[in-house]
């Protein structure tokens, strides 16, 4: 089954406050630059059909999955399951991407 090293996020504004939008992913979960992005939605879908998106400490090298998550204003979203630790967690240790560079 494919899985996908999530090496940047985006945050957006929805009605109530920011969430992650998209993602970017890692083209062979080695490299740290996003190859490709992927919004929050596909995301969702393809954790339903059994794909694993999964983040990764910098400095820990801590593997941590990511799962659905539905906050409480409405927005869909995605957050790090229980696995996490403090540098691999999806909301605040992965870096913004920077797509405008490229
Ligand atoms: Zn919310």
């Amino acid at each position: 089954m494919a899985t996908h090293r999530i090496v940047c996020v985006d945050h957006g504004d929805v009605p109530r406050h920011t969430h992650i939008i998209s993602v970017g992913i890692s083209k062979d979960g080695k490299k740290l630059q996003a190859s490709r992005r992927v919004t929050v939605a596909d995301v969702r879908t393809a954790l339903r059909a059994g794909e694993r998106y999964y983040t990764v400490g910098l400095t820990s090298g801590k593997t941590a999955d990511v799962e659905p998550y539905d906050c409480a204003c409405g927005y869909l979203t995605l957050r790090s399951t229980a696995d996490v630790v403090k540098d691999n967690n999806l909301d605040d240790a992965i870096r913004e991407c920077s797509w405008k560079q490229r």
